[in-house]
């Protein structure tokens, strides 16, 4: 069946207005669907320009370009991207199981401006961050482009909210938000407009907020668990966003520009920038001279750490143990002898965990009373497998810790009153006194989850999506130009869909049968259903899995039945078998 007419005036309607003149109004038929085609999702009604489905000669193409290819996305300048109706349909699909699992927990949407005012941003510190977007209206008023909401949606609460009452608050959406990225990379995985949901939690004590910490941890867990990939939660780095209690959610992939490190024997793993070995036996540094780093702290202590020479200190691990350490300062040292009283200076002496009793230690920088020398041992060293194995793992003391390359794809963060405090947002407690909220944040890029599970996914054929955020879980694919085919194409549709399958009918005739089935593959479709030559000639149709390339022959019948049990089989096994 082509659907495809010229629109044609089909009739003059005339009304009366109440000031006694007609209108004249011509009425075009300018919808060139019959009723069938609207009620039947066909490839040829998508705006999907799609290329030359042969690879490019040479190197591996990146994932973004394939999902250019594919029409999923266009590009509009470095780190901005435009998706096309198939990447629409991935969007939407993600956007759902989010909302979904955010309704379960109590969280009430909401939509933020993306254009901010400042004064928020300064009170918090963060408006001189070298990657926001800042500019002028025409009243010379400053502005930034959100990166994130914490200011935004802060003071919005501190304005609304002032009693126990009305807490625990749960509120996020799903927005655009732009950061000034010097060197946008990856396609959507690193780009400089991006769509992200947001989560920020505000409770009346430590102790709530840390339980709705654990239970979005829940929340975040059902919502991978639902996409499907494979993925890893690991100890993070609290970052430019602070707090004091945060954690990764990453695909593992080699193009991931994070590194993780994982325990083979339990459950430990932590971004590398956070990440705590222990050292076994032969790593315990001997009776040579090791080396030696200096740090200050906020209230001028001095820190003095030991370290073996061929390690570096990872100064994430000295500000976990020592929060006012402040790495920034060039010339501990000379800050030190010039800032300080000699009554009141003090000195931290950190010894690395490698670093033993028969070392040799560098003599000290400044003379300083024996009774102001605090001592700590603890690792403060940059985990390297590769060039150290065998370190023992934190937490079990028994595995040894092996490095992959990860995508973050999500984060979680307790706050406390880092962004309360500054903005006053304060209420009353049930006993009558002032007190700040305790807040938490929680992201999932979801533009980058798009481009990420495309990568994680993709293979020699194309793309290959999971059944949880599939543009369609079928395509029928037809023979062109051959009415029989394309009459069993519908009655498929109507079979797979009153089965609960999404379908659509690839009916682009201009298209040969061979292109159109590669395509079907390249798309990424989990199941194919094709309706060519064998149908014509003995009356079967063939169901494809796109991930196992799995055929099955089977009667038109037996096709809603066929697909429902492959589509079923894949939401089950991705996870497992996802790389
Ligand atoms: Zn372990």
């Amino acid at each position: 069946m082509k659907s495809c007419r010229p629109a044609q005036r089909i009739g003059i309607l005339r009304l009366p207005s109440k000031c006694g003149i007609t209108y004249s109004l011509s009425v075009w038929n300018t919808r060139p669907f019959t009723h069938a085609a609207v009620s039947h999702p066909r490839l040829s009604r998508f705006f999907l320009p799609s290329g030359n489905l042969a690879l490019p000669p040479g190197e591996r193409e990146s994932t973004t370009d394939l999902l250019i290819r594919a029409g999923f996305i266009r590009k509009s300048s470095a780190g901005v991207y435009s998706l096309l109706p198939l990447g629409t349909f991935v969007q939407r699909k993600l956007a759902a199981i989010i909302h979904r699992n955010m309704y379960m927990v109590g969280a009430s949407e909401v939509s933020l401006p993306s254009l901010l005012p400042p004064s928020a941003w300064r009170k918090t510190g963060r408006w001189d961050n070298t990657e926001l977007y800042r500019l002028k209206d025409s009243s010379d008023s400053e502005f930034c482009l959100a990166p994130t909401h914490e200011e935004e949606i802060t003071s919005l609460v501190s304005r609304e909210v002032s009693s126990f009452r009305q807490l625990p608050l749960r509120l996020y959406q799903i927005g655009r938000k732009y950061r000034d990225e010097k060197r946008p990379r990856g396609g959507m995985l690193r780009g400089r407009e991006f769509l992200m949901m947001d989560l920020y939690s505000f409770d009346t004590t430590v102790e709530a907020a840390l339980a709705t910490y654990e239970e979005i941890q829940m929340a975040y867990r059902l919502i991978f668990d639902t996409i499907g990939i494979k993925y890893a939660v690991s100890e993070a780095d609290s970052g430019a966003i602070g707090g004091d209690l945060s954690h990764e959610y990453h695909f593992v992939t080699p193009v991931g520009e994070d590194t993780l490190i994982a325990c083979d024997s339990c459950d430990y793993t932590a971004n590398v920038e956070v990440a705590v070995s222990y050292p076994s036996e032969e790593h315990i540094y001997g009776a040579d001279v090791v080396a030696v780093q200096y740090g200050l702290t906020t209230d001028g202590t001095l820190l003095v750490i030991y370290h073996p020479p061929d390690r570096v200190v990872n100064e994430n691990l000295i500000k976990r143990e020592l929060p006012t350490y402040n790495p920034s300062v060039l010339d501990p040292v000379g800050e030190f002898k010039r800032n300080n009283d000699p009554m009141l200076q003090r000195m931290i002496r950190i010894f690395d965990e490698r670093v033993s009793e028969k070392s040799s230690l560098p003599d000290l920088p400044v003379s300083i009373n024996i009774g102001s020398i605090t001592s700590l041992q603890f690792p403060c060293v940059e985990v390297a497998p590769e060039s150290y194995p065998n370190e023992l793992c934190p937490h079990c003391a028994n595995g040894t810790l092996r490095e992959s390359r990860a995508v973050e794809v999500g984060h979680t963060f307790y706050l406390s009153t880092k962004y309360s405090a500054p903005l006053k947002a304060h209420f009353t407690a049930e006993d009558g006194t002032k007190k700040t909220m305790e807040m938490g944040c929680y992201g999932i890029g979801v533009s980058r989850i798009i481009s990420a599970v495309a990568e994680v996914t993709r293979d020699d054929q194309g793309l290959s999506w999971p059944v949880s955020i599939c543009p369609f879980e079928v395509v029928i694919v037809t023979k062109p130009n051959t009415g029989k085919v394309d009459d069993l194409a519908i009655k498929l549709y109507q079979d797979l869909h009153k089965a609960g399958c999404e379908a659509v009918i690839d009916d682009r005739d201009e298209k040969s049968f061979g292109w159109k089935l590669s395509d079907a593959k390249f798309l990424g479709f989990p199941v194919s259903v094709v309706v060519g030559n064998k149908y014509l000639k003995d009356g079967k149709v063939d169901v494809e899995s796109r991930r196992t390339g799995q055929s099955i022959s089977c009667s038109p019948e037996q096709v809603a039945q066929t697909v429902a049990i492959i589509l079923q089989t894949e939401k089950s096994t991705m996870r497992s078998t996802s790389p």
